[in-house]
């Protein structure tokens, strides 16, 4: 039996697709950006949806399908759904250049 070359490892699939490279680069970007947000914002209320004000963040923490979660529930920033740090989060992470 002689099927070596299917059985050598591939290359990675960033080595070969500049567009998954890129995408990946990103999101590992987004990820130390989210971190350090999450560092820096301040510990949930981890209140319940009930529990919400019309200006409390809406940042889930946990796992909503499970009963151990909650909302971020500090004040809301200005025309966003979110507080400050969750924001940033949310939308500045997503944009390089934007973040931190
Ligand atoms: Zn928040």
């Amino acid at each position: 039996m002689s099927r070596e070359a299917e059985e050598r490892p591939r290359p990675k699939a960033e080595r070969r697709n500049p567009v998954i490279a890129s995408r990946l680069a990103r999101e590992a970007q987004r990820v130390s950006t989210v971190s350090q947000v999450i560092e820096e914002a301040e510990p949930p209320l981890m209140l319940a949806l009930e529990d919400l004000e019309r200006n409390s963040c809406r940042y889930i923490y946990g796992d909503p399908k499970r009963s151990d979660y909650g909302f971020c529930g500090h004040p809301k920033r200005e025309g966003s759904p979110y507080c400050a740090a969750h924001h940033r989060i949310c939308h500045d992470a997503w944009q390089p250049g934007r973040a931190a």
